[in-house]
């Protein structure tokens, strides 16, 4: 018998959640990291959320992870990024205090049951016939398990660069001092070896950081400030309000003498003198990038963002650069405010190997390795919340593969693109693949006024809890929360009027007879709820977040009844499974193109199977015509 049901290696954003998820549902977890003081370490920007993101985070939140409930507890600069715009691509952005949220992730961690924590690298993994059985240590110890879930984020065979300089590396998080004597967290060779040994298809990607500032050295008094909202706005639905202390940010720019230096040194920088392969996150780019694709433009906003409460390091968001030491220290210095700015860390650039992720199923197993499953930047994403996300469904489901009593076995939890956006963007990768760093945006999503930051809890709570996910803290708030909407709900269809009554009130509507309930009312565009209680005063007892979220219905109700019927099709497609293991060969009439991609991907769905390039709506009837003939002679002999 095994000592353990689930091994997570790794203790970043998705190793986490990955261990969390993996021993709430019940299976004996234990979290391999290599060191457990960088358990919860922010290797880049210190936020949380943001566009998309922060839709993320309000998702695994729903599902009981850890994420939200942990930037609540670190967040020292809370926004809704988007507030002028619908609340359906509003994004809720937290600025995190690094050690905070390091502490409070080690903590929430600590107070899980059934999982262990060890200090060590993973090197091998064990397999028996084809099928992954444990980890060896770079101590030699062999752990065995039911599944592995693999979370190494930039570490496989990473490669740090600092102009001409390179540095074997997973990550650098020290002072200057100590990377100049190469003080560096090492990179992971052994389990890249084995991944490429596994014959998965893999290839190298690349992302960076801005070299760190000392916040004593910047002149804040000449810069604009940037406060956050107030009252700061959660993400968790289980947070009531935040505590800690909130800062402001400075906002400053780039100059033209900043665009000259840069340009007078493009053969140091390691992305155009071709030292570097990989290609990088063509949404967060590098100062130097940013200056050679909008070459038109002479300036580029910076936020002047604080590491910490207690900490003067500070994180110049927008000058990631991983040009030579001497040339950051010059081109920091061309930035108002920051002419006298002590750099505390280069900023640097990180290749790393990623596997691709159409390798994985919708459970994000390796499909030809069975119980390995992989989540984060492995699977070439870039970002926390997209790592945390993946981590969480990569940890129930290996979880839910190992089986026993408390996990309920059985079926993996595979979340569809009409069900959140941890679904859009598992589709996305398994079926897509990817040719660059992968981060979510609201415009991947179809069913964007339905997959809201707001609903998250009610699109998932209750489906996590049948999952075994969901503690019995949040199923009990969230029952009663959901009990105080339908309340609010039932009452506001009790209440109606006729539309001459309606005008009585100066809420012009056509004259056509119909009453119409306090809900209809709410969905025309001058009526707020505010009207609506002072024709009705009873209205002004039900909750704020009653009121919130009747309001953001109302707003929304043709367009959510039109994509309730879109969302159905939808489903009727991903309810035709693709037998596993179908021969594509077999298919009358299918063009070689689409043959080798449909053979390549083993769509699990009719629906999955649409959505890869180059297959047909032509080549779908074939594949269904064949998939049908097939059951009936299997059932006729
Ligand atoms: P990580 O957070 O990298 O965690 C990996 C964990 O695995 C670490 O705890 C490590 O110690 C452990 N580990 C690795 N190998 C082993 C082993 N063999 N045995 C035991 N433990 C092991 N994201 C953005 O969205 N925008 C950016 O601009 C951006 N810039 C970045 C710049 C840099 C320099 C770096 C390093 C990252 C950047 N990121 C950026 C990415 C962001 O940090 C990651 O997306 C996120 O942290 C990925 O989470 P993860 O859990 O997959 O991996």
């Amino acid at each position: 018998m095994n000592a353990v049901d689930v091994i997570v290696i790794g203790g970043g954003h998705a190793g986490c959640e990955a261990a969390a998820a993996s021993a709430r549902v019940g299976a004996r977890t234990l979290l391999l990291t290599h060191k457990i003081s960088t358990i919860g370490e922010m290797s880049c920007n210190p936020a949380i959320g943001g566009l998309g993101k922060g839709h993320l985070v309000r998702e695994i939140d729903a599902l009981d992870g850890l994420m939200g409930r942990v930037a609540d507890a670190a967040g020292i600069q809370f926004r809704l990024l988007n507030r002028r715009k619908g609340p359906a691509v509003r994004g809720p952005r937290a600025q995190a205090d690094r050690a905070l949220y390091r502490a409070a992730m080690q903590a929430a961690l600590a107070a899980i049951p059934g999982l262990d924590i060890r200090e060590a690298a993973a090197e091998d993994l064990i397999l028996e016939s084809g099928r992954v059985v444990g980890v060896v240590t770079g101590e030699g110890d062999e752990i065995r398990a039911g599944a592995v879930v693999l979370t190494t984020g930039t570490f496989l065979n990473g490669l740090i660069h600092i102009g001409e300089r390179t540095l074997p590396a997973g990550r650098a998080a020290g002072t200057r001092d100590a990377i100049h004597a190469g003080a560096v967290e090492p990179p992971s060779r052994g389990l890249s070896k084995m991944l490429y040994g596994l014959g998965l298809r893999m290839g190298r990607l690349k992302t960076g950081t801005p070299p760190r500032l000392d916040g004593r050295t910047i002149d804040w008094a000449s810069l604009e400030a940037q406060p956050g909202d107030e009252p700061p706005v959660p993400f968790s639905f289980l947070t009531k309000k935040i505590t800690t202390p909130q800062i402001h940010c400075g906002v400053t720019r780039t100059t033209p003498q900043t665009h000259a230096l840069i340009r007078a040194n493009l053969d140091r920088a390691p992305i155009y003198s071709g030292q570097i392969e990989g290609t990088g996150p063509r949404y967060c780019p590098s100062i130097e990038d940013k200056v050679v694709r909008f070459a038109a433009r002479d300036t580029h906003q910076i936020f002047l963002e604080p590491e910490g409460l207690d900490d003067d390091t500070v994180y110049p968001n927008g000058i990631s650069t991983s040009l030579p030491e001497e040339v950051q220290l010059a081109l920091v210095a061309t930035i108002p405010g920051l002419e006298e700015a002590r750099i505390l860390r280069p900023g640097y650039a990180i290749e790393y190997d990623y596997v691709d992720p159409r390798e994985l199923s919708p459970a994000l197993e390796v499909k030809t390795a069975p119980r390995l499953y992989l989540a984060g930047q492995i699977n070439g994403t870039t970002g926390y919340e997209e790592a945390a996300a993946q981590g969480l469904m990569a940890g129930v489901n290996a979880a839910k593969a190992v089986g026993g009593m408390a996990t309920g076995g059985g079926a993996p939890l595979i979340l569809d693109r009409a069900a959140a956006y941890i679904g859009v963007m598992i589709d996305d990768l398994v079926t897509k693949g990817v040719s660059e760093p992968y981060r979510i945006f609201t415009s991947r999503a179809e069913y964007r006024l339905t997959l809201r930051a707001d609903n998250a809890d009610q699109r998932l709570t209750a489906l996590g809890e049948r999952a075994g996910l969901v503690g019995a803290e949040r199923a009990a708030l969230y029952r009663a929360k959901r009990t105080r909407l339908e309340t609010g709900r039932a009452a506001m269809c009790g209440l109606s009027l006729t539309p001459n009554e309606a005008r009585r009130h100066g809420i012009a509507i056509r004259l056509d007879g119909v009453r119409r309930t306090a809900l209809d009312l709410l969905s025309l565009p001058d009526v707020d709820f505010g009207k609506l209680a002072t024709i009705w005063p009873e209205l002004g007892g039900l909750a704020e977040e009653v009121v919130e979220q009747l309001e953001i219905d109302a707003q929304y109700s043709g367009y959510l009844d039109r994509q309730e019927a879109d969302i159905l099709a939808f489903r009727r497609d991903e309810a035709l499974a693709l037998p596993a293991d179908l021969e594509y060969r077999a298919v009358q009439g299918l063009s070689t193109e689409a043959m080798q991609k449909l053979d390549a991907i083993r769509p699990a769905t009719l629906g999955q199977a649409a959505r890869i390039d180059g297959v047909t709506p032509a080549a779908l009837t074939l594949v269904l015509a064949h998939v049908r003939n097939r059951a009936a002679a299997r059932h006729a002999s």
